[in-house]
């Protein structure tokens, strides 16, 4: 099974991939954490994309494409993968078709501003292993600190209020279009996100099966 969870930031691909690649045995390739990580280990990759990163920008195409053929090219991903995050832009999405990967389905994850800003303005991440938590959805037992790994639990700098609205915004004009590239490929089925995580959890297996 190879998948791409297209979706605005915050809509829960991240936290409903999770649950999808334990299902099935998959590999979770989020653009999002590679990048996070480069910054983290402090890479010539990490240092060109953390200005883009910190104001909500998207980190240019080069980068990313790079990034994740990269990524692509490990023996872990002939189990199936599913792509959270990327691709963002059609260029990054043409890329991936001349690099001759098949995808075999797209899933769009849907929902209102309203809830999207509800969840991200909530939403806390692990310093240590990038599990996702939200203050009133999803809280983790003891507050500040991961359930998993005990790592620090904090406010990603892009998911401040000055920065969510430009990666609104972002996704509107940039990665929205991607609905119809899809849709026109007949590759995409779309999912109300606006639910709670089991009931979206359900939805896409349904879909899925
Ligand atoms: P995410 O964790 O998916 O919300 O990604 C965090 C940030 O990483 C984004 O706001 C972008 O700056 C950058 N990023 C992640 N994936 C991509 C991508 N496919 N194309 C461009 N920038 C990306």
């Amino acid at each position: 099974m190879k998948l791409i969870f297209l979706g605005a930031p915050g809509v829960g691909k991240g936290t409903i991939a999770k649950r999808v690649v334990k299902k099935y045995g998959l590999v979770q390739i989020s653009t999002g954490d590679l990048l996070r990580e480069a910054v983290k280990r402090g890479t010539e990759l990490g240092h060109k994309a953390k200005k883009f990163m910190d104001a909500g920008d998207l980190v240019p195409d080069d980068l990313i494409i790079d990034m994740l053929k990269e990524r692509l090219s490990h023996d872990d991903c002939s189990k199936g993968f599913i792509l959270d995050g990327f691709p963002r832009t059609i260029p990054q999405a043409e890329a991936l078709e001349n690099s001759g990967v098949v995808i075999d389905k797209v899933l769009e994850l849907a929902a209102s501003h309203d809830v999207i800003i509800q969840r991200l303005s909530g939403r806390r991440t692990c310093t240590q292993c990038q599990a996702i938590f939200h203050i009133t959805n999803m809280p983790s037992k003891q507050e500040g600190v991961c359930d998993k790994c005990n790592g620090e639990l904090i406010q990603r700098d892009d998911d401040r209020p000055e920065a969510i609205q430009n990666r609104l915004q972002i996704y509107e004009t940039q990665t929205k279009p991607l609905v119809e590239f899809y849709t026109a490929k007949d590759m995409l089925i779309s999912i109300d996100a606006g639910k709670s995580v089991d009931k979206v959890f359900k939805d896409t297996i349904e879909a899925l099966e």
